[in-house]
């Protein structure tokens, strides 16, 4: 039989799958595509550099013995790597590593002029006055790798980061943007690369701040007429995380400022970490430059986490706290709060809390209750305010304008989808939903519902409103 890339690609892949792990398959070779043979040469397409980097650190041996055996001695493996988003579109490794070589610049020759005069460095973590060069991490040792549990919603960024922790600043992850809803991670991640760090390169200055913060200092650098001052501090950091990003927003000094920053460290082959709660894509108000830079190195997603990597969280939270719950009830609280790992801890906390309090047991009884209470106390009201305001900025319209009279056909698609929303989230009245936007009757609202029901059936383009709008409306 004649051999294709495809054929080839599958017996290795059958060889690789015998002797790797299960989840380490999935993550690592699936995502590959053969794409041609040339002789005896395998070209395969990898989602971005990172897996090619991971790929050769980690399988390459077995990769080898699998190719020898398809195509002899001759065999030669070479990888194209994807300039776009892939990956299923869940996770966008967004690829474009600049082409100066970071490694090769001297760095010690770069910040010596400034390490020789400290004193001439104003650091905006010490109190004025107290004049100490030592730059306190921020970091706090209790978000580690170890209790960052791994799943499918967070290997990828969880791997990230671990072959970051290992070589700083020598990698192409530079930056590394995690990225992800509230409570999922962001922040313990960020920390655990950074105490990683500490631990395997005790003499390289690692600082943590949240984006809050350092826009905080920077405003009061300008204050102070320090802004130089301000710059170069942040310029003698070897790794610098900067959670929460989205912060920025908006903040066209802040945004400037960290650019600069920015690519100084970058020429340097400093590290950068950054978390925001959104994908580059989606951020507003950041200067495109800013963007850009972002997109250098690698977005990896933490997503909601599934019913298994909620069990494992739930127990390694058990066990830290030397507290034993029958196997029911822990399935019964992952099964019920799905939305985050904050929700999750809050919720087997309250109920430790509940049964130490009453001197009861835990009963499944005992757990449905508090999780019940739980859950529809974190979850957020919607109000129809709300909902209209998320549906005229999604169309791009005033709320007024969403309300108005007009048969305008797209502003009448717009009203109609506000309603089904507020027949969906709230427990309002069909009579109090049409009130509330544009004074209509609740036949309106029946009709409106009933429309989008069908539309989102029928019509593709509709189907995305539909289901974009749930997602920002659930998130
Ligand atoms: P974010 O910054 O994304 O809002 P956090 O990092 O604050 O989220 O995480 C919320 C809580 O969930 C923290 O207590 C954190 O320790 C916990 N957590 C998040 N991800 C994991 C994980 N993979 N394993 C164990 N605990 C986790
Ligand atoms: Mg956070």
């Amino acid at each position: 039989m004649q051999q294709t890339a495809e054929t080839v690609w599958g017996s290795c892949l059958d060889f690789v799958q015998d002797n790797i792990q299960k989840q380490a398959f999935k993550t690592w070779f699936m995502p590959i595509v053969p794409v041609k043979l040339n002789g005896a040469a395998l070209s395969i397409q990898v989602p971005s550099k990172f897996f090619y980097e991971w790929i050769e650190e980690h399988y390459i041996k077995i990769l080898k013995v699998a190719l020898t055996k398809e195509l002899g001695d001759e065999a030669r493996l070479v990888y194209i790597i994807k300039m776009e988003n892939t990956y299923g579109n869940k996770l966008p490794f967004t690829e474009k590593i600049p082409s100066k070589n970071r490694n090769g610049i001297d760095i010690q020759s770069v910040d010596a002029p400034l390490r020789n005069h400290p004193s001439e460095l104003k650091n905006p973590f010490v109190i004025p006055g107290i004049r100490n060069l030592k730059i306190e991490s921020q970091l706090n040792p209790s978000y580690n790798f170890e209790n960052f549990l791994e799943g499918d919603s967070n290997r990828l960024a969880r791997s990230a980061g671990m072959a970051v922790a290992n070589r700083p600043g020598g990698t192409s992850f530079n930056p590394l943007l995690v990225f992800g809803g509230v409570g999922l991670g962001k922040t313990h991640l960020a920390h655990a690369i950074g105490v990683d760090i500490k631990e395997k390169y005790p003499e390289k200055t690692v600082l943590y701040i949240s984006a809050e913060k350092f826009t905080q200092q920077y405003i009061e650098a300008i204050k102070k007429n320090n802004r130089n001052d301000f710059i170069h501090f942040y310029q003698l950091i070897d790794v610098l995380i900067i959670d929460d990003v989205q912060f920025f927003s908006g903040k066209s000094g802040t945004q400037d400022v960290f650019f600069h920053v920015f690519n100084h460290l970058h020429q340097n082959g400093k590290q950068v970490i950054l978390t925001s709660d959104k994908a580059p894509v989606d951020m507003q108000d950041i200067e495109q430059r800013l963007l850009s830079r972002f997109k250098w190195g690698l977005s990896a997603e933490l997503q909601r986490p599934d019913y298994e990597t909620r069990v494992s969280i739930l127990k390694n939270k058990l066990y830290r706290d030397g507290v034993e719950l029958p196997e029911e009830i822990i399935s019964y609280v992952a099964k019920s709060v799905k939305t985050n790992i904050r929700e999750l801890e809050g919720a087997i906390i309250s109920l430790i809390a509940q049964s130490s309090f009453n001197k009861h047991e835990v009963t499944l009884e005992l757990a449905k209750q508090v999780v019940e209470k739980f859950v529809r106390n974190t979850k957020r009201e919607i109000s129809i305010d709300y909902i209209q305001k998320v549906v005229s900025d999604y169309f791009q319209m005033d709320v007024t304008t969403l309300q108005s009279k007009t048969r305008k056909r797209h502003i009448v698609q717009a009203r109609q989808l506000a309603m089904f929303f507020a027949k969906k989230f709230t427990k309002s009245s069909l009579a109090n939903i049409g009130n509330q936007i544009g004074h209509r009757d609740h036949a309106t609202v029946l009709h409106a519902c009933k429309t989008v029901d069908n539309l989102a059936f029928t019509d593709k383009q509709f189907r995305k409103y539909v289901e974009d709008l749930t997602k920002k409306l659930s998130s």
